[in-house]
């Protein structure tokens, strides 16, 4: 049994898998309450530029439970 539940500040769930990352892990974030683990954001057609530490093609969030209004 580990240590999984570390309360941390400097930590995020993913809004798609539920996976824990860390400040500094790559990820996204289509919000302020809203992450995806960079897992789910390739699987979801994101893109990401490592030499320029970007996002090139951002991920599709549709569906997500924080997103509120996914249809204006
Ligand atoms: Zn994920």
């Amino acid at each position: 049994m580990g240590r999984q539940m570390d309360d941390r500040d400097d930590s995020s769930t993913c809004t798609d898998c539920g996976a824990t990352m860390f400040e500094g892990d790559q990820s996204f974030a289509s919000s302020a309450d809203t992450y995806l683990c960079f897992a789910c954001a390739e699987r979801r057609g994101g893109v990401y530029d490592g030499a320029r530490d970007r996002w090139t093609v951002p991920p599709d969030v549709t569906g997500l439970p924080d997103e509120r209004r996914p249809h204006p």
